[in-house]
């Protein structure tokens, strides 16, 4: 029997005597083609290192275990692990970690595992995230510089869609900027809502983002540039002289004079600047300081 069939999912949660966790973001796959459509678009090669995040009962895992050389599996909730070493027990290349993936050193456990000679060619992230903490994750993935190959994750619709929007539209936001600043971001496939148990309330997404080699644009300061994309979004219905000037805590006389040495009307919206425009912005916030500083 499949481990992604219905009935395979009730027969484990009964005998295990597990309760699903709505608040851990518990929603299994159970369809085929979802799961080739992650495994697909993860591009996993047989010298991979593939780390997963959530593994719930394993279906991913087990799928990522036939492909690559290992797997790592990070699971927060104590009461799948024996479910997982049960339904995973036939793999000699997985590796289930019990821990909180937010709270987890991914950079020392690849680490570990290449020091170990379990794989010899790249490092591929899957999951299918739990909804409550799809941001985190992923800016936690970016932000640390996990070196990764690509980062092929399910999440909420409404969120990759953020993610992948461009400026001028309603959807682009802070997200849309900071993942696109580390990442080309390509969407895998639509995923409706009845796949699932127990089904959510959304329907979701899959997403292949690849680190960027080199970044799209250098800002002086990333601390400030993430700042000034936080700071001119807060508010995305004033314009950015106004909501530079209260989330970004300066004078608008300052905030007028940054505005117009980075070529930036002062009358402009955050969701109508490029990147490109965003790095002028910091660039100029970062001038600005220094000659303050002098
Ligand atoms: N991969 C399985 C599947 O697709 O059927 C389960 C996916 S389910 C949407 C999300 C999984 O992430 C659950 O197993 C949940 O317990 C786990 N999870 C939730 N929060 C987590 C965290 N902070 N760290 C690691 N795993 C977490």
């Amino acid at each position: 029997m499949e481990l992604y069939s219905p009935s395979t999912i009730k027969e484990i949660r009964d005998r295990h005597n597990f309760k699903l966790s709505k608040s851990l973001g518990q929603n299994f796959i159970t369809d085929r083609n979802v799961l080739e459509q992650i495994i697909e678009g993860a591009d996993i090669g047989p010298e991979d290192l593939v780390i997963e995040i959530g593994p719930g009962i394993g279906v991913l895992t087990a799928e990522a275990a036939e492909r690559a050389a290992r797997v790592v599996a990070v699971e927060i909730d104590e009461k799948l692990i024996p479910i997982l070493k049960e339904t995973l027990g036939g793999f000699d290349n997985v590796r289930i970690l019990n821990r909180d993936i937010l709270k987890t050193d991914l950079k020392e456990i690849i680490r570990e595992e290449a020091e170990g000679g379990t794989f010899t060619g790249d490092v591929r992230i899957i999951g299918n995230l739990p909804y409550y903490i799809t941001t985190p994750i992923i800016m936690k993935l970016l932000e640390e510089a996990v070196p990764a190959a690509s980062i092929t994750i399910m999440m909420q619709k409404e969120v990759a869609d953020r993610i992948r929007s461009g400026p001028g539209t309603k959807s682009y936001g802070a997200i849309s900027v900071g993942v696109q600043y580390y990442c080309d971001v390509n969407k895998v496939a639509s995923v409706p809502r009845d796949v699932f148990i127990p089904q959510p309330k959304v329907d979701s997404t899959v997403l292949n983002l690849v680190p960027l080699k080199e970044k799209r644009i250098q800002a002086a300061d990333e601390k400030v540039f993430f700042s000034c994309v936080k700071a001119a979004f807060a508010q995305r219905r004033k314009t950015l002289l106004n909501s530079l000037s209260s989330a970004g805590g300066m004078e608008k006389d300052t905030v007028r004079r940054i505005l117009e040495n980075a070529g930036i009307d002062p009358g402009r919206r955050a969701e109508t600047l490029t990147m490109e425009e965003f790095g002028r912005l910091a660039d100029e916030v970062v001038n600005e300081k220094a000659e303050r500083d002098i």
